[in-house]
């Protein structure tokens, strides 16, 4: 078995069962990017570039389908809608949880500090969309 600090935004929802709907947890894609996740971060371990907290639903999005042109900057407009649509069917959004991450408690001195909060950008196999 292989452990991974991973740091998570304090609001963000617990992470679900696999094969439950997905919540937006982020757990995937902070201890590891997808494909193109690990393309744009240029890693295949850790936080993907790409993550984005979205602080009106609390929840973790997937830069690539929320903010096609923040992730690539040098993207045509245009392009955008593509972009998203593409996204969507490389992390197979709505297919539900496929992270087989598990999760131990918080340590305590995050807890009591409030959590590790919403850490710089830095990676799961896919996709709060
Ligand atoms: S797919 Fe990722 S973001 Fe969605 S519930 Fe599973 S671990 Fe969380
Ligand atoms: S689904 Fe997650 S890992 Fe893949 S590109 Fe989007 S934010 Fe990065």
């Amino acid at each position: 078995m292989r452990y991974q600090t991973i740091q998570l935004h304090p609001s963000a929802p617990a992470k679900p069962d696999w094969g439950a709907a997905c919540n937006g947890c982020g757990v995937c894609c902070t201890a590891e990017p997808c494909p193109p996740g690990a393309w744009l971060s240029r890693r295949w371990k850790g936080r993907c570039s790409a993550l984005r907290w979205d602080e009106n639903t609390l929840r973790y999005r997937c830069g690539l389908v929320v903010a096609p042109g923040a992730v690539l900057p040098w993207l045509p407009r245009a392009a955008g809608p593509l972009v998203r649509r593409l996204a969507l069917r490389w992390i197979a959004a709505a297919r539900g949880c496929d992270s087989a991450v598990e999760l131990a408690p918080a340590d305590a001195a995050d807890v009591a500090a409030g959590g590790p909060g919403e850490p710089a950008p830095g990676g799961g196999s896919h996709q709060p969309s």
